[in-house]
């Protein structure tokens, strides 16, 4: 259920003020010591961010997806890994249990997740299985009462951090049909998280190997029934995908609003930078296509909250959205000049930061190929 508008429009202003004045200051430091402080993270739990999509009922804000992306694209403005403390939380991590969860499931992880005491992560990839996550290899052998997985997944988002594991593991034969998604406690026995990867960007947002070794893991533990656990992913992937294209959106407007900022200020041949038809060109550019993915955000949302398959609309979404954000990026650091490149001026960071919205949640050709099937699918 949507919020009412002024409630929505005071949690808007709140989330813009945090983003501004809280958050901004801090983008230097996040990426130097490669961590978000404690205080932070201890705002966001009391800001409820951490419960933004999960049902009132359950103690979270119980967002639409429309309000959930404009909410996203807020966090765009800065740093993309402040967002990441509660992203999985948000998205990933706790859809599958929205969607497929037992009412006893929910009762006992939602309140948790709403509130940040608890963090969970989304663990698909493995090291033999990334775009073709249906030929995952972690295994999990049903004995009595348990479930004993085994397996390594790869890049897991807040996997240091996280107290609950979403994990989609093989109970069947090869293929979709047979994978099945767990919850997983992280304390559970065999559980092991390796250290966080060195990244190219997104300083703050930290990813691990996650490995199991003969795992325990409850058979009331199974999200939806055996072999539903690629199809889970996929519904929760469709979500996920457009969450990150809301943010995209963000961190594209950001990028131009700094870009037009220093093209006012910064002058060359006796005029200011954006003076130059050039520069203007690039602006154009930047603009047009940062409103084209706000508007296929918007009208992504909308279908999803109407009940709709948005399978293509998301791909298509987090596709256009994706590559937007690295070409404004491109643009922003070629009107900063020299000082693009310079670390002080943050523009570099965010460029690099970028980077990675083309590759995960499914990478840019995952996403046209997903578009080309629905498209076919539906006649055109
Ligand atoms: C920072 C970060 C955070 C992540 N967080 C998570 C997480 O929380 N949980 C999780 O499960 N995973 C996570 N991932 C994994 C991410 O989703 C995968 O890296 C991604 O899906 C791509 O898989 P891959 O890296 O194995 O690349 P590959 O699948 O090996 O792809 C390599 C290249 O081949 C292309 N390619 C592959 N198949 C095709 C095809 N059929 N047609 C055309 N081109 C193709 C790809 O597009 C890509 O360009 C994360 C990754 C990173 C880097």
């Amino acid at each position: 259920m949507a919020l009412d508008p002024e409630t929505f429009d005071a949690l808007i202003d709140t989330v813009r003020r945090f983003v501004a004045e809280r958050l901004r200051p801090l983008e230097e430091r996040v990426a130097e010591e490669d961590e978000v402080p404690a205080e932070i993270v201890a705002e966001m739990r009391a800001m409820g961010l951490f419960g933004l999509s999960i049902p009132e009922a359950h103690g979270g804000l119980g967002l639409t997806m429309s309000e959930e992306a404009r909410v996203a694209l807020e966090f765009g403005r800065t740093t993309p890994a402040f967002r990441s403390v509660f992203g999985t939380n948000v998205g990933i991590g706790s859809q599958g249990l929205v969607m497929a969860g037992t009412d006893e499931q929910k009762a006992e992880w939602l309140p948790g997740i709403a509130s940040g005491a608890v963090i969970t992560s989304f663990c698909l990839t493995e090291p033999g299985a990334g775009s073709d996550g249906a030929s995952v290899q972690s295994r999990a052998v049903r004995d009595g009462d348990i479930y004993r997985l085994s397996g390594t997944k790869r890049f897991i988002t807040n996997a240091d951090k996280a107290s609950l594991f979403t994990v989609m593991a093989r109970t069947g034969g090869e293929g979709a049909g047979g994978v099945s998604a767990f919850l997983v406690p992280a304390d559970l026995p065999g559980v092991g998280v390796g250290k966080p990867e060195r990244k190219m960007g997104q300083q703050g947002a930290h990813v691990c190997d996650v490995g199991f070794d003969e795992t325990p893991v409850p058979a009331a533990n199974r999200l939806g029934e055996e072999g539903e656990g690629f199809k889970i992913a996929m519904r929760v992937l469709d979500r996920g995908r457009l969450h990150i294209a809301a943010v995209c959106v963000g961190v594209a407007e950001r990028l131009i609003a700094d870009s037009v900022a220093y093209a006012a200020e910064r002058r060359q041949f006796g005029k200011a930078l954006a003076e130059f038809q050039l520069i203007q060109a690039m602006i154009a550019d930047s603009k047009t296509e940062a409103m084209a993915a706000r508007a296929l955000v918007i009208e992504a949302a909308r279908l999803k909250d109407e009940g709709r398959p948005i399978t293509l609309e998301a791909a298509a979404a987090k596709y256009f959205a994706s590559e937007m954000v690295g070409r404004v990026a491109d643009h922003a650091v070629q009107i900063f000049g020299g000082a693009g490149y310079i670390a002080d001026y943050g523009i570099e960071r965010l460029y690099r930061d970028v980077r990675l919205f083309r590759i995960y949640e499914g990478t840019s050709q995952i996403q046209q190929l997903v578009i080309a099937r629905e498209t076919i699918k539906r006649g055109g």
